[in-house]
């Protein structure tokens, strides 16, 4: 068949075969496909939808398009996605975490996109670290430290790549398939054995509502299962940053804390859930109670961060080098009131408009800046009491404060407690 059948059978609502999608998706990589056609195909599948064994063909063919991370230690290799947040820092801690438990983690990650942060930002906010590792260097730290966090090289999943840039143009990111292709292709091109994902609904998360996490969940549950990696998600709650600390250098000291056991509590609770799936897919755990206390055990030793100070210096970075903090200023409610709703977007994106994320591809940001988030969902507070603390540069806090004012509601009644782990989705045959 040619490129235009291919299209014009997805536009009519019938499914694609391997092949197709195998000769489609490498000829678009090649360059022989151009992008016209590529994006007519997206389109088709934008309103058609794709079943899961399209999925998974498309995920295998994004996959194939470059390098993949091959090695000797495949059977314990194992990582975490997260859909992006505010204010989550998880892989800084979780990588470390399960290297203790004797995994590998090659943990290939991205930056901030939108309101959401992004960890190599937050990483790079420690000076001389490295987020540009190549294969071979990844190889090597995973292997010595048995955890490594970098970006992706040039040659991994480069289908992604383009066409991720062509969905941005064409008004095809929210698709599920394409969404889950686009993930389920980096993290799989890490040969692992087993993947935890994090899916994130509410109002700081690119799922809006639980419905349509849930959907993006079991999809990817899914294509992992049928490409033969033990795969589980958790639907977790983004109605209110994860942590206190929101930015970029601020986050890693949050993360530091939490490295010692003594980070806020939903940062902790949702790494320790996040850790202990992986634990219970590789067999390391008998039950969730003894995944959680091997876990502890780690984080209360100083063990898990001693093996973050190794990942740091095997990457380049001085953790003893001092991280800056912006001039600070603390917004306090304008009235009392129970604090029903947090635009987490909103504080998301002041923090790109401090300098603290990118309006703009390759602009540089400002990991000094950032906010401190004082108050939970619920929590009751008397006029002139403490909301958020801001970290940035002088002339940048009388106008941040406003849109914090406008982006935290206080009211006369308390909202319904959201629980942070929502649910968690498993693979029919797991
Ligand atoms: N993140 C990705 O990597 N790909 C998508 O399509 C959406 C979010």
């Amino acid at each position: 068949m040619n490129p235009s059948q291919i299209i014009a059978r997805k536009r009519d609502g019938g499914s694609l075969s391997s092949p197709e999608i195998a000769e489609f998706i490498q000829g678009y990589a090649r360059g022989s496909i151009p992008d016209y056609q590529m994006s007519a195909l997206a389109m088709a599948i934008y309103w058609r939808g794709m079943d899961e064994a399209e999925t998974a063909a498309l995920t295998e063919q994004m996959l194939r398009s470059g390098e993949v991370l091959d090695g000797e230690d495949l059977p314990r290799r194992v990582d975490k996605h997260s859909t992006g947040g505010v204010g989550d820092k998880t892989s800084l801690v979780l990588a470390p975490l399960l290297a203790c438990c004797g995994l590998k983690v090659p943990m290939i990650s991205g930056r901030g996109l939108g309101a959401t942060g992004g960890t190599l930002d937050k990483l790079e906010s420690i000076p001389g670290f490295r987020t540009d590792l190549a294969v071979e260097e990844i190889r090597q730290v995973v292997s010595r430290v048995g955890c490594v966090i970098t970006g992706a090289t040039p040659n991994l999943v480069p289908a992604d790549r383009k066409l991720y840039a062509l969905r941005g143009v064409t008004a095809t990111v929210a698709s599920i398939p394409l969404i889950t292709a686009s993930i389920m292709s980096k993290k799989l091109a890490e040969s692992l054995s087993a993947l935890v994902l994090d899916v994130k609904f509410g109002s700081g998360a690119f799922m809006k509502t639980s419905d349509s996490a849930r959907m993006l969940a079991q999809s990817m549950v899914a294509t992992g299962a049928r490409m033969g990696v033990r795969t589980t998600a958790l639907l977790t709650d983004m109605n209110q940053p994860i942590g206190r600390l929101a930015g970029n250098a601020i986050e890693v000291d949050e993360a530091i804390a939490c490295l010692s056991g003594r980070g806020p509590e939903d940062l902790l609770r949702l790494t320790l859930a996040l850790a202990t799936e992986i634990l219970m897919l590789k067999n390391l755990a008998s039950g969730p109670q003894q995944a959680e206390s091997i876990l502890r055990d780690h984080l209360c030793s100083g063990r898990a961060h001693q093996k973050f100070e190794e990942m740091v210096v095997a990457q380049g970075g001085d953790l003893n080098v001092p991280r800056r903090r912006a001039p600070e200023s603390v917004v306090r409610a304008e009235r009392s009131g129970y604090v029903l709703k947090i635009d987490t977007e909103a504080l998301g994106m002041l923090i790109v408009d401090l300098g603290g994320g990118r309006k703009a591809l390759g602009q540089e940001i400002d990991p000094s800046v950032g906010l401190e988030v004082l108050v939970r969902l619920g929590d009751h507070l008397e006029a002139g009491q403490p909301l958020v603390r801001i970290f940035a540069r002088v002339n940048d806090h009388e106008w941040a404060a406003s849109r914090i004012a406008a982006a935290i509601a206080l009211e006369p009644m308390s909202g319904p407690d959201l629980p942070l782990i929502a649910q968690r989705i498993t693979a029919v045959s797991q």
